[in-house]
């Protein structure tokens, strides 16, 4: 989201290309492990909301590092896909 490009960019500058790639795998791993554990009752929704907005903006992050367009074309891609198998599926019944 755009009006996030200046906290993407001061944190690109700060730490580096290679410290933000890391970064968004360690913010994929928490939110795995919380997924896991709230599937088994160990933490609340709260934690699962947590972990999600750390992935979004990691996600930003690196959309706004790969070219947000890009990953707007990628997203509308696999969108159309989905809707094709879901009208197939809906022909199917
Ligand atoms: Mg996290």
């Amino acid at each position: 989201m755009t009006k996030y490009h200046d906290i993407y960019r001061a944190a690109l500058a700060k730490w580096g290309e290679e410290a933000q790639f890391d970064q968004a795998v360690e913010e994929c791993a928490e939110l795995i492990a919380a997924l896991k554990h709230f599937k088994r009752d160990k933490v609340g929704q709260q934690q699962i909301v947590d972990e999600l907005a750390d992935v979004a903006l990691m996600v930003g992050q690196l959309s706004f590092m790969l070219g947000e367009d890009r990953v707007e074309k990628a997203i509308e891609s696999k969108l159309s896909k989905l809707k094709g198998l879901l009208a197939s599926d809906n022909l199917a019944e």
